[in-house]
């Protein structure tokens, strides 16, 4: 066990609440792709000489539905990604009786499905579908596509989508509250797997007032913020060296 590890292990058995920030690299290791590396979504729209901010607008989703819902996809993404180390973690100590509260901007509901309780979607997520016409919610396996392969209801043929944040919308009232507060009460701030380039996610961390704050990711953030702990590496990787058993 590194000295950096053993320092995280104790930080986390000492804290009385910890909130958890995290972006897409904490998912990479599940086999999702984060957005501005090498083989990141954006890189790769950007390759295929689009805009990620104009094809992943509500505005293009509106006005372009056929390109929006038919995009190519040249990645092999997991239909069913499953947590990692990172995600099982979290939640293996929230099992055990640690105040875990979660602040992510994914959208793919992996702390969830490892078991975590106290999950704030910054983004909204994926699992979730509405028509935007009535907003009828839809389970994923009963939506019906037309000729164009957009998804429709069936009662008003208004478009169904996923329950994600385009660029151009808004984060969801109440959502952005109930993450500052968390910020402000929780001890321990673990930030992981983020750029931290977007506000207002970017702006979140400033809401902290708690005793540490810790930083994994795979490359050193300039923050104005006091880091107690950096750690650069992969994230699961990072958590899979942690034990919840002293906690
Ligand atoms: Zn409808």
């Amino acid at each position: 066990m590194t000295t950096q590890i053993e320092t995280l292990q104790k930080l986390i058995n000492e804290a009385k609440s910890i909130a958890f920030f995290g972006g897409a690299g904490v998912s990479t290791e599940s086999g999702l792709p984060d957005y501005r590396s090498n083989t990141g979504t954006y890189t790769e729209l950007e390759q295929q000489q689009l805009d990620p901010k104009k094809v992943m607008s509500k505005r293009f989703l509106m006005e372009h539905p056929e390109k929006f819902f038919n995009r190519p996809n040249t990645r092999k993404t997991p239909l069913l990604p499953k947590p990692n180390a990172a995600h099982l973690y979290l939640a293996e100590l929230e099992k055990k009786g640690k105040d875990v509260r979660i602040i992510t901007q994914n959208v793919d509901g992996l702390h969830q499905v490892a078991g975590s309780k106290l999950v704030i979607e910054l983004h909204g997520n994926n699992r979730h579908f509405h028509c935007m016409k009535c907003g009828r919610e839809y389970p994923y396996n009963e939506i019906q596509r037309d000729e164009q392969n957009i998804p429709r209801c069936p009662i008003d043929n208004g478009i169904i989508r996923a329950d994600v944040i385009l660029f151009g919308e808004n984060l969801k009232p109440g959502v952005l509250d109930r993450a500052k507060k968390i910020m402000a009460s929780s001890d321990l701030l673990i930030i992981a797997g983020t750029s931290l380039t977007v506000n207002p996610s970017k702006n979140l961390i400033h809401y902290f007032e708690g005793n540490h704050v810790v930083v994994i990711n795979k490359t050193p953030l300039d923050l104005d913020l006091t880091v107690d702990l950096t750690i650069e590496g992969a994230v699961g990787e990072i958590f899979s060296q942690l034990s919840a058993s002293s906690i």
